[in-house]
């Protein structure tokens, strides 16, 4: 029997695709290779909760606030008003939306895909079936490739899927001291330091009984295991004991062109979809995964495959602005340390405070107190111009 929608991988985007076509009464299939928990800081805002229906018992961490760490050792504590920041264990967060698509009428597989064929009968999808080893040729009308960063339905579908920058973001799972002046098990730290981070971020995410400290580079030859181990001796956590010691890619920018004009159209890390700045991916990775339903849904109805560039352009619709806007805040600040203490320096600002957290829990561009864009405006230059000290709050 062919499926509608055949989607590969079933991390946050595949899973919420496959689940919201099953609702829609397709025949939908969620392969998943199943085996590695993503490496992942598991931090997830309000808006994720709300718009996916999160159940409260996957949040193992409410944050309360967060600390931005300048190159200097300088701090500013930012609190987190109206809601926290909900950490979620990949493992447990990951399965319990493959379990949700199942019970929608998705029907899951267990395997690792290989590649697509086509010929007179339509589209297949090629997968090796874990349990037995063998390789199985699935027919369908469309395939959803929702295989993570480096996903290979990209590399060999879409135009450019081949080429998308990453950071490579490391991180070590530690069990969690308890609370002390280093560390407050509801506050996650964000340290902006060139030698934790030439060109991103550190941090420490707390999580219940488990914390995750770590960093991201795009920059070759960084060492990843020493900045981690720079980063856990400055934080006070050098002597808790380590639970796993993980890596993965973060892509940096997304593609172009999600579909390839004929039966694929990507999602989540597969379509390059992380917000700059932040490396922020499981809501958008959903966002993406929705998306991609939508417009598998409208091109099955139509029988025409140009309504696959629904998706990116829905996505786009709703969050290009906030792209832009933290693509420009990373070319920005996250170039030197001087640049980062200036950066730090701007977060003491109650207004980029608001903003930012804003943009962050629900997704949206605000309106700040009159005249605050324009003092927030000005600050910035003020900084980038070099008009004023970098601690000039
Ligand atoms: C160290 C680190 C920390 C991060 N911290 C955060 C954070 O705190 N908050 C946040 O929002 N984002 C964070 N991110 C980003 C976030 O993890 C990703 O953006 C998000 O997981 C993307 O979801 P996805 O479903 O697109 O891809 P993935 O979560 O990567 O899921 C892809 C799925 O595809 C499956 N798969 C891959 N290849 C195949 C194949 N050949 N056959 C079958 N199945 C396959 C995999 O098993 C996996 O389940 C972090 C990333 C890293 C690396």
């Amino acid at each position: 029997m062919t499926y509608d929608v055949f989607v590969v991988g079933g991390g946050p985007s595949g899973a919420t695709a496959a689940e919201d076509l099953a609702r829609a009464g397709k025949h939908v299939a969620l392969l998943d290779k199943a085996g590695r928990i993503k490496p992942c800081g598991g931090a997830i805002p309000p808006r994720a909760v709300a718009d996916f229906a999160i159940p409260d018992s996957l949040i193992v961490a409410r944050i309360q606030t967060a600390r931005m760490v300048s190159p200097s050792g300088r701090h500013v504590d930012i609190p987190i008003e109206n809601g926290y920041v909900g950490m979620v264990e990949r493992e447990h967060f990951d399965e319990f939306l493959r379990v949700r698509a199942a019970e929608a009428g998705a029907e899951r597989l267990t395997g690792t895909f290989l590649r697509i064929e086509r010929d007179r009968d339509g589209t297949h999808v090629v997968w090796r079936d874990k349990a037995s080893g063998e390789e199985r040729r699935s027919a369908t009308r469309l395939i959803i490739g929702a295989d993570g960063a480096r996903s290979n339905v990209a590399r060999a579908e879409v135009p450019g899927g081949d080429t998308i920058p990453y950071v490579i973001a490391y991180h070590e799972i530690i069990k969690a001291p308890a609370a002390n002046t280093d560390y407050d098990p509801t506050r996650c730290d964000v340290i902006y330091d060139g030698k934790i981070s030439p060109d991103f971020y550190g941090w420490v995410f707390p999580h219940g009984a488990q914390a995750s400290v770590g960093m991201g580079t795009g920059i070759d030859g960084v060492d990843l295991k020493e900045a981690t181990a720079a980063l856990r001796a400055s934080a006070g956590l050098a002597d808790c004991e380590t639970i796993r010691r993980e890596g993965a890619p973060i892509p940096l920018k997304p593609l172009d062109r999600w579909d390839n004009g004929r039966d694929v159209v990507l999602s989540g890390d597969a379509a390059g979809v992380v917000a700059p700045s932040s490396g922020e991916g499981i809501y958008y990775a959903m966002v993406g995964g929705r998306v991609a339903g939508i417009a598998a849904l409208a091109s099955l109805e139509s029988g025409w495959a140009s309504d696959l560039k629904l998706a990116r352009k829905l996505f786009m619709k709703e969050h290009k602005t906030v792209f832009n806007v933290l693509r420009s805040m990373q070319d920005a600040y996250y170039r030197s340390d001087e640049r980062r203490e200036r950066f730090v320096s701007l977060c003491h600002d109650i207004d980029v405070q608001r903003l930012t957290f804003e943009a962050y829990m629900n997704k949206k561009l605000v309106a700040a107190r009159p005249l605050a864009h324009l003092r927030i405006g000005v600050k910035n230059m003020a900084h980038l111009l070099r008009l004023v000290s970098p601690r000039w709050t």
